[in-house]
């Protein structure tokens, strides 16, 4: 029979249908109360007649208001409770009150007016617990504290038509208080059963909020993913363009990720994936930059208020400094870069696919020419890509054999002062496109699959040529990433030597350290074949990619070429000393040669010669020379001296 406080929604249910049903009750019991104390009027005392009549009226008026008043404030839980507790308190001295105040009329009337007085009490009794019925407490007291002192009323006078009536009452009372319970249990369960599919809802709801986050983020490093970038794109396409404003995509790569993971492995990578992240976010926590990963190590970001170019460029060139610092995982540490591309709209393009594609093209381009230095799109980038699409045409229509030519560039042994070997270049005549830049038309070779077949062709007339120098000078020869994804096309070109008669232990191939980073268990097993053949291998431009030091020594190598970038800085930058210094030292301990690359003045020779280089290529020494040059030349050299003893290639 208690409020229960933990009811709470069942508790305002109640409240609220008391305060619409309550005003009525109330008025149904004024007007009642009205029409009896009018036939009694003239019989009955004052107190009776008038002065209750208007208590009763106050205390309705009162009660009325506050319900109506209630119904419109913002209770709180405890004081609808406290509320209904008390109004059923009240219940118990209001339903004596009434029945007292009724049956003592019953002395004053005649027949018709005890009629009167039974059928008030009934049909008031009925309507007010049927008013009360929500609060079961209430219509109960009050429906048996009415009909229990009315039935003993009537008994009392022993007259045969009132005990008929009494036992009726008795039997109508129970009967009628079972309705009001069943019709408050339904009640009662109507708002739990919604109060149950509300929380169902809003469980619901949080499932797909949740579900939506997570088809929107990536799950390694929480960042946004592509999905809602491109989404992003769109929303800024459709407000951007409406308000005539500007907002800028760009694609972040990072340069030197992949051998992390071939080499440290995939929890190494992770952690370098979750590092990045954690860096960009600190540099654009404050600003309005959506970061996201795309996928893979491909990042991006939307500027959505950009200033003008250069404050864009400043942004990006930040993103990339973010990089400066070395990765740090269990397994060790690794130097990585960043390249960025970006495309503004709407002066780049008015769509998402062609914003994307162009921050694509400005990133290709930044990744061919400007590392680590942030690229704009601009439309000298797609006719480049287009002019790219001109150039694998002409390669894909090219007589390889009549158009393809090689030069051999000499390494000196300043040991000896005399030539150790030759690296072959390759050279192409395009009739219709003149003469091509051979990283160019070996990047194109390689996009339209033809590098396997341009390989063997070059390699065929290197080796026609290196046959009949003088001596037992070397020949290098360079393999690009292609050659190292499978066996097969190293055994191809090992018997192509093997047929020429050029011993295999004057053949280098040179590998840039990025195409073995870029599938390292590959390359490692081609590395391992070629050495097997006798022939020796050269890691090529050093310094410009992964440049860990701390790999070199897994790698079965014999030479390490020193990349140029370095000798260009020689002379100005004591960095690059250094770091030559100790590029040196390594070789040294690991008993492998090294090459120092694109030496072209007296002063950057000194300088390598004061550092303890022995092995020199470059401009400085000789520029690649046509086959027919370069034969001359050796035979010069070899007249007036004694060939040098072998250094270069031999193994510890
Ligand atoms: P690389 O293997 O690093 O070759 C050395 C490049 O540096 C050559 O450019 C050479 O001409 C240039 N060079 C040599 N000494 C100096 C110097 O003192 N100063 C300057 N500024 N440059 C110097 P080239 O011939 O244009 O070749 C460019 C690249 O193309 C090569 O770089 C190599 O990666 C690639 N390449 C050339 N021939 C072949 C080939 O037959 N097969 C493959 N896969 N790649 C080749
Ligand atoms: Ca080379
Ligand atoms: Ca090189």
């Amino acid at each position: 029979m208690q409020i229960k406080d933990d009811e709470r929604e069942l508790n305002r249910a109640r409240y609220r249908a008391l305060s619409q049903q309550l005003p009525l009750m109330y008025g149904i019991i004024t007007i009642n109360t009205l029409a009896v104390a009018y036939t009694h009027i003239e019989i009955a005392p004052l107190f009776l007649t008038l002065l209750a009549p208007v208590l009763l009226l106050v205390f309705a008026l009162a009660r009325t208001v506050k319900y109506v008043v209630g119904r419109q404030r913002l209770l709180s839980d405890e004081q609808i409770a406290k509320s209904l507790r008390n109004t059923i308190k009240l219940v118990i001295p209001l339903s004596a009150i009434f029945t007292l105040w009724g049956l003592s009329f019953y002395q004053y009337g005649d027949a018709h007016q005890h009629a009167q007085i039974v059928f008030f009490i009934g049909v008031t009794t009925i309507v007010s617990a049927f008013c009360l019925m929500h609060l079961r407490q209430a219509a109960m007291l009050h429906l048996f504290i009415v009909s229990i002192a009315t039935c003993t009323f009537l008994l009392t006078f022993g007259e045969p038509v009132l005990t008929a009536i009494a036992l009726n009452l008795g039997v109508v009372t129970p009967v009628f208080a079972t309705l009001l319970l069943q019709s408050e249990k339904d009640f009662a369960r109507m708002i739990l059963q919604k109060r149950q599919q509300r929380q169902q809802h809003s469980k619901l709801r949080a499932l797909n909020e949740e579900n939506k986050r997570l088809a929107n983020t990536d799950s390694l490093t929480g960042l946004a993913n592509r999905r809602q970038f491109l989404a992003e794109i769109d929303e800024c396409v459709s407000r951007h363009g409406k308000l005539g404003s500007e907002f800028v995509v760009a694609l972040l790569d990072l340069d030197g990720f992949k051998p992390i993971n071939d080499v440290f492995g995939h929890p190494a990578g992770d952690q370098v994936l979750v590092d990045t992240a954690a860096r960009l976010q600190k540099r654009f926590s404050h600003l309005p930059v959506l970061i996201a990963r795309l996928g893979g190590d491909e990042f991006g970001l939307l500027f959505r208020d950009p200033g003008n170019d250069e404050e864009v460029m400043t942004l990006a060139r930040s993103a990339c400094d973010a990089f400066r610092d070395a990765f740090r995982f269990e397994e060790g540490a690794a130097n990585l870069s960043a390249t960025i591309g970006m495309a503004r709209f709407p002066a780049a393009a008015n769509s998402r696919s062609l914003l994307f594609d162009r921050a694509d093209y400005a990133l290709y381009y930044a990744k061919q020419n400007a590392k680590s230095e942030p690229v704009f799109f601009s439309h000298d980038h797609e006719r480049l890509i287009f002019a790219n699409s001109a150039l694998e045409q002409a390669l894909r229509h090219a007589d390889l054999e009549k158009e393809m030519t090689v030069e051999f560039q000499p390494v000196l042994d300043l040991e000896y002062g005399s030539t150790k070997g030759l690296e072959a270049l390759a050279r192409w005549y395009c009739p219709t496109l003149g003469r091509i830049r051979p990283d160019l038309f070996i990047k194109a070779a390689e996009n339209i699959g033809m590098m396997g077949r341009l390989t063997e062709v070059l390699f065929t007339k290197a080796l026609k040529e290196a046959r009949n120098w003088p001596g037992d000078l070397t020949l290098s020869f360079n393999l690009s990433a292609t050659s190292l994804s499978s066996e097969a096309p190293v055994r191809r070109l090992l018997s192509i030597a093997e047929r020429s008669g050029f011993p295999m232990t004057r053949l280098i191939f040179e590998i840039t350290e990025s195409a073995v980073m870029n599938d390292f268990e590959s390359a490692m097993e081609v590395l391992n074949l070629i050495r097997e053949s006798g022939a020796h291998v050269a890691i090529d431009d050093f310094g410009t990619g992964f440049s860990s030091l701390a790999y070199v020594h897994r790698l079965p190598i014999d030479i390490l070429k020193v990349d140029r970038s370095f000798i260009r800085d020689l002379t100005r930058n004591e960095r690059s000393a250094n770091v030559l210094r100790s590029i040196l030292g390594l070789c040294e301990n690991l008993k492998i040669a090294c090459i120092v690359e694109g030496v072209e003045t007296q002063e950057q020779f000194d300088l390598v010669c004061d550092l303890g280089g022995r092995f020199i290529q470059g401009y400085y020494y000789s520029k690649p020379l046509s086959a027919g040059d370069a034969h001359m030349v050796l035979q010069i050299e070899s007249d007036m001296q004694e060939p040098p003893l072998h250094a270069i290639g031999d193994r510890a």
